[in-house]
């Protein structure tokens, strides 16, 4: 049997997998969140990887389509749909990142 690999991470002290919504509301504010562990309130940072992971998914697709993909002339529709690629990629993002103990 191939085990399969969680796609959420795992609380490091308990075990307990975090939340989708747990991990995706880190990401949002000014500065990363900790994640705090819903069942033994551990703290989790998220790793230097982790933020890189999610640039890469959010403000580079972003970037690229109203730089270089843009089939429209119209700066509204091209920065509408520019951010709509960011938020595909953002949702993405809680099954990637990976976190730490903080
Ligand atoms: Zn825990």
């Amino acid at each position: 049997m191939v085990k399969v690999v969680r796609a959420v991470q795992q609380c490091k002290k308990c075990n307990v997998p975090f939340s989708w919504n747990n991990i995706y509301r880190s990401f949002w504010g000014w500065v990363y969140k900790p994640i705090i562990c819903e069942n033994c309130g551990m703290k989790h940072r998220i790793t230097v990887s982790g933020r890189f992971i999610v640039t890469l998914l959010t403000i580079l697709p972003m970037l690229i389509f109203v730089n270089f993909l843009s089939p429209f002339n119209n700066v509204l529709l091209t920065f509408s749909i520019g951010v709509f690629l960011a938020f595909i990629g953002s949702l993405l993002t809680p099954f990637l990142v990976r976190f730490k103990g903080a």
